[in-house]
C-alpha cells in the first residue's frame, strides 16, 4: 500500500531519492518468513519506514543528497540501518536531504527540492526534508532524520508531524555522513509521540562503534509516551524564544499550547536564558568547522565521483576539479568559513569563542533545569516558507533555527509536536529536557499533541 502511495504522489512531492520495489518486498517476505520460524520480533516488525539518506544501506546507494557521493555503493549498513532490519522494520528508501544536511528546506539537494505536502509550492524543512514529507504525505508511517542544528524538528513542525532530537550520544552516528560530529544526532519522524517511541526505542541504545555513544540504558520513552500525563510538572516558558521574528500565529499557537499544559495540571513560569540568543552565531562558526574537517576526505580517490582522471592531471588537480564541481554553493560556503574559523590566527576569536558560548548556553539550560521539569518554545518562529523565498539568502534560512540550536550545542533532548494552525499551515511546540530526559519529551509530548 506504501508502495503505491509512493507511486501515486511521489512525483509531486518529491520525498524519495531511491525506492527499489523489489528490494522492498523481499525485505517485507523476509520479515514474513522469520515470523513463521518462529522469531521473537519487536513491535514494529513489517512497519515500512522511509531512511533519510545520510545513513548508510549496502543495497541501496547513499548519496546525502550530494552528486560527490553519486554512484557510491557504501559497503557497510549504519548501525541504524542495521538496527531498522534487526527488529524486521522494512525500509521503503532513501529520503531526499539538503546535500550534507546543511540547509533547512532541502533545497540545497543535488537532486531537486521535496516539496511540503500541505501546500507543493511550500519546502517540507530541512535538513530531513524528504523524511518529513514522506510522513506527512502518507507515503510511510514511520522515518529516520539526523538533527545537528534543527534538522528533525523544524521539518517536522512544518509539516505539521513529530519529529524527536535525542539526548547527543543517544542514538549511533556509525554509518552516518557526517556533518558536525559534536553536534549530529539521528532521531524519529512519526504521525504520533507513541509511534515515534517505538521507532526511538528500535533503533537507539549504546553502540561499541560510536565512541560518543553513551552506555547508559534507554530512556523508557514508550512508557513515558503512554503515560502522557503533565499533572504537577513544572513547566518553563523559554522568555528569549518570543517577540519581533515570530509569526503572529505561530505566537498564537503556542500561546495556547502553553494554556493547554497549563489546564492539564502543569505549573508554567516564564524562564530566562540569556545566552540562548548566542547560539545561532555560534553554532554557524562550529559547525562549519567541523564540517570542513569532515569534508576533506571528499577527495576524488575514495568515494563516488571523479573529474578529469584522463592520465594528464595530479592527484591535487582532479581533487580540485572533482570537489568543484561535486559541492554544491552551501557546502563550499561552510568549507570556507569553518577552514577561516579554524585557521591559526582566528582560531582564538572564533572557534574557541564559539566554545565558550557553548559553555554559557549549557549553563543556562542547568540553571533553568533546577526551577522546571521541561522548557518550552514554538519550533520555528515561521510557518513553512516558499520554495525559492530564502533560497539566495543564507542568513535568512539560517533564521529557521533559532530556537532548535541550543540543544544541539549541549547535547539536549527536545521533541516537535504538531499543536495546530496558522493560515492553514502547521505550527510545531518544542519541548527540551535535561540530558538523558528522554522520556520527558515524550510524555508532555503525548500530553499535549493535536
Ligand atoms: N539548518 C541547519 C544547518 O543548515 C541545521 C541542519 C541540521 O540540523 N542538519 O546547518
Amino acid at each position: 500500500a506504501h508502495l503505491d502511495r509512493i507511486a501515486a504522489v511521489d512525483g509531486q512531492v518529491n520525498a524519495f531519492l531511491h525506492v527499489d520495489r523489489d528490494n522492498v518486498l523481499a525485505q517485507a517476505r523476509a520479515v514474513d518468513e522469520r515470523r513463521a520460524s518462529g522469531a521473537a520480533l519487536g513491535p514494529l516488525a513489517g512497519v515500512p519506514v522511509a531512511h533519510k539518506d545520510v545513513f548508510t544501506t549496502r543495497d541501496l546507494p547513499t548519496t546525502a543528497g550530494s552528486r560527490i557521493l553519486e554512484g557510491w555503493r557504501p559497503p557497510y549498513d549504519a548501525t541504524i540501518t542495521r538496527r531498522l532490519r534487526d527488529a524486521g522494520l522494512v525500509i521503503l528508501g532513501k529520503t531526499n536531504m539538503d546535500e550534507f544536511a546543511m540547509g533547512s528546506s532541502t533545497e540545497n539537494s543535488a537532486f531537486g527540492t521535496t516539496h511540503n505536502p500541505w501546500d507543493l509550492t511550500r519546502v517540507p524543512g530541512g535538513s530531513s526534508g524528504g523524511s518529513s514529507a514522506a510522513v506527512a504525505a502518507y507515503e510511510a508511517p514511520l522515518s529516520t532524520g539526523t538533527d545537528t542544528g534543527g534538522s528533525i524538528r523544524q521539518p517536522a513542525a512544518v509539516t505539521g508531524i513529530v519529529g524527536v532530537k535525542p539526548t547527543y550520544g543517544g542514538s549511533s552516528r556509525y554509518g552516518v555522513i557526517a556533518f558536525a560530529s559534536s553536534l549530529d544526532t539521528p532521531g524519529p519522524f512519526a504521525r504520533t509521540v507513541l509511534d515515534a517511541a517505538l521507532l526511538h526505542e528500535a533503533f537507539s541504545g549504546h553502540d561499541e562503534m560510536d565512541s560518543t555513544s553513551i552506555d547508559r540504558p534507554v530512556p523508557p520513552v514508550v512508557e513515558a509516551a503512554r503515560r502522557a500525563d503533565v499533572a504537577g510538572l513544572r513547566v518553563g516558558v523559554v522568555k528569549e524564544f518570543a517577540g519581533d521574528g515570530y509569526e503572529p500565529g505561530v505566537s498564537a499557537r503556542f500561546a495556547e499550547a502553553v494554556e493547554l499544559l497549563e489546564s492539564l495540571g502543569a505549573k508554567v513560569v516564564e524562564v530566562s536564558c540569556p545566552h540562548f540568543s548566542y547560539a545561532l552565531p555560534a553554532y554557524y562558526l562550529i559547525a562549519p568547522s567541523e564540517a570542513s574537517s569532515n569534508l576533506a576526505r571528499f577527495d576524488a580517490m575514495r568515494y563516488g565521483l571523479r573529474v578529469g582522471d584522463d592520465g594528464t592531471r595530479s592527484a591535487e588537480e582532479v581533487m580540485a576539479l572533482t570537489r568543484a564541481e561535486g559541492f554544491g554553493p552551501e557546502v563550499k560556503r561552510r568549507i570556507m568559513l569553518g577552514t577561516y574559523a579554524l585557521s591559526s590566527g582566528y582560531y582564538d576569536a572564533y572557534y574557541g569563542k564559539a566554545q565558550q558560548v557553548r559553555t554559557l548556553i549549557n549553563r543556562d539550560f542547568e540553571s533553568a533545569f533546577e526551577q522546571v521539569d521541561v522548557l518550552v518554545s514554538p519550533t520555528t518562529p515561521t510557518t513553512a516558507f516558499p520554495i525559492g523565498e530564502r533560497a539566495d539568502d543564507p542568513m535568512a534560512m539560517y533564521l529557521a533555527d533559532l530556537c532548535t540550536i541550543p540543544s544541539n550545542l549541549t547535547g539536549n533532548p527536545a521533541i516537535s509536536v504538531p499543536c495546530g494552525l496558522a493560515d492553514g499551515l502547521p505550527v510545531g511546540l518544542q519541548i527540551m529536557a535535561p540530558v538523558l530526559g528522554d522520556d520527558r519529551v515524550y510524555r508532555v509530548g503525548a500530553a499535549v499533541e493535536r
